[in-house]
């Protein structure tokens, strides 16, 4: 893209269309004298000026997108009846979106923070969005948490800066974390560049196909870049020389032809399998190992055209869980419950209700169909055609197929935990992941969360956080107990 092909020929105007005389000099009483409130060019340019930003993402407000193909490599129709997954060598235009999730608007993006990895897939059937990260697992396994843990990972109201007692005091208290923070304090909590990354679907998601059989699944796109990480004292550099450093990158090397690709799997579970694995299915902070369901190849994800305006296709982009589309629906992971719900308020209050209007946004290989009308930037697409439903006007009609199969439930209502299964334990899985570091990784490791608990200003917040480490490993505790004390003194 050039930009040349962007300059629009002819004279200045004002925001209704008028020329506009002069864009240097505001209309006064007189020369030297008081500006005029006649001067409406004047007060329409800074008025708009003064709106032209909107609430940034309260998480993931930084963020970098490119628009890209996946193409199906495998036969996955005896798992799934989705249009978009149904024959090989099909093509379906994608936009993914990558973020950091603590950090501003301008924060720098060589930081040690968990990636975005959002991921629309615009397919015939409708939008699916796929909203998932670079890692596998997550903080938390109950949405309920979710603005707690936010609050501690952001500003202080009282300091305005992110206090390592509020992070330390929330993870230690929430033993489930353990999992997720031994992987964002590992080499790959700070991705050198968004292409040298993993994204995972982390959630466990259904499947269903033609014959209504319902299967578990786990999404997992490996970077075909490789994996390459920053050190934190190389991303101490990069952020301070360059602190658009990865939004750079995506950029320019789709620009100079170098398109990055990732090679899609999932792992599936016949839905029997659920309710007697030796672990909850739908914990959010944990992974499916992969002896057990081992990943299965299914396609490839290329990046291939930028946006050609930020604030347009990336900041005004939205993505939800909640937009699936037909063979495919939600687990009762309870953080995926929650997000269903959070993700479409959030832009509904960010962008506005007729966000899905927007050309990044709306389904590109159909169209949405609806009785909504009206609300703030509504663009008159439905022109006079009926707003209700039923109508004998030809208008659109119910499917009478939902999207997902229905599941069995069981028991009462209440704010209970879930089902018990044999192994369910907050530390095992971390526990593998350190085991399966090499030793230097595992150096690194210890450095990297040694200096960040050492900082807390209390004794029983570093020693809660540290008996965590312990329990998955007891020389990962071993060695991160004297690392702490050796820094604290
Ligand atoms: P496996 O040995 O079968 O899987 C190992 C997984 O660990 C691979 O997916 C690999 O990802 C990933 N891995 C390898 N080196 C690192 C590293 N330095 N930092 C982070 N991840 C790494 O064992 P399990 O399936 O039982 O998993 C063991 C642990 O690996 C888990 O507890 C989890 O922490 C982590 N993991 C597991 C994943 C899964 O879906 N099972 C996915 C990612 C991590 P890659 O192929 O990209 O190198």
């Amino acid at each position: 893209m050039t930009l040349e092909a962007h300059v629009t020929q002819g004279p200045l105007t004002t925001e209704s269309g008028a020329p506009l005389a002069d864009n240097q000099n505001s209309e006064t009483a007189g020369a030297g004298g008081p500006v005029l409130v006649q001067d409406q060019a004047l007060l329409e340019k800074l008025a708009h000026f003064n709106r032209e930003r909107i609430p940034e993402r309260i998480v993931h407000a930084r963020g970098a997108g490119a628009y890209g193909t996946f193409t199906l490599t495998r036969d996955v129709s005896q798992w799934t009846r989705a249009k978009f997954l149904s024959e090989v060598g099909k093509e379906t235009e994608t936009f993914l979106r990558f973020s950091t999730v603590a950090g501003n608007l301008g924060s720098a993006d060589a930081v040690r923070d968990p990636r975005g990895f959002a991921l629309k897939f615009y397919t015939e059937e409708g939008n699916y969005d796929l909203v998932g990260n670079n890692t596998p697992v997550f903080f938390i396994k109950d949405a309920i948490k979710f603005p707690d843990f936010i609050h501690t990972q952001k500003r202080d109201p009282y300091t305005g800066s992110q206090e390592a007692d509020n992070v330390w005091d929330f993870w230690g208290l929430s033993p489930e974390s353990t999992h997720q923070v031994t992987w964002l304090f590992s080499d790959r909590g700070i991705p050198a560049t968004l292409r040298h990354m993993n994204g995972y679907g982390s959630h466990t998601f259904q499947w269903n196909n033609e014959a209504g059989e319902v299967f578990w699944v786990k999404y997992h796109f490996k970077t075909d870049q490789g994996i390459k990480n920053l050190t934190t004292e190389e991303a101490v550099q990069v952020s301070g020389l360059d602190p658009d450093s990865h939004q750079r990158d995506l950029r320019e090397s789709i620009e100079r032809g170098d398109f990055p690709s990732w090679t899609v799997q999932v792992q599936i579970m016949p839905a029997a399998e659920a309710a007697t694995y030796r672990f909850n299915p739908f914990d959010l902070t944990k992974v499916w190992p992969h002896a057990d369901y081992p990943p299965i190849e299914i396609g490839k994800l290329e990046l291939n055209r930028n946006p050609e305006n930020i604030f347009a296709e990336v900041e005004q982009s939205i993505f939800s869980p909640a937009h699936f589309v037909p063979g495919i629906g939600p687990s009762p992971d309870k953080m995926l419950q929650g997000r269903l719900f959070a993700y479409g308020d959030a832009h509904r209050y960010r962008v506005g209700i007729n966000a899905d209007h927007l050309p990044v946004n709306r389904p590109h290989a159909t169209e949405a169909r609806t009785n909504s009308r009206d609300g703030y930037l509504y663009d008159g697409r439905h022109k006079g055609t009926k707003n209700y439903e039923p109508n004998s006007f030809g208008g659109p009609f119910q499917s009478d197929r939902p999207l997902w199969q229905p599941t069995p439930v069981t028991g009462v209502t209440g704010n209970t935990e879930a089902p018990v299964h044999a192994e369910d334990n907050d530390f095992v899985q971390a526990g593998n992941l350190y085991r399966l570091l090499s030793e230097d990784e595992k150096s690194r490791l210890i450095e990297n969360l040694a200096g960040f608990i050492s900082k807390v200003s209390r004794d029983d917040i570093a020693e809660r956080a540290v008996n965590n480490f312990r329990q998955a490993d007891g020389d990962f505790g071993k060695r991160l107990e004297s690392a702490v004390q050796a820094l604290r003194g």
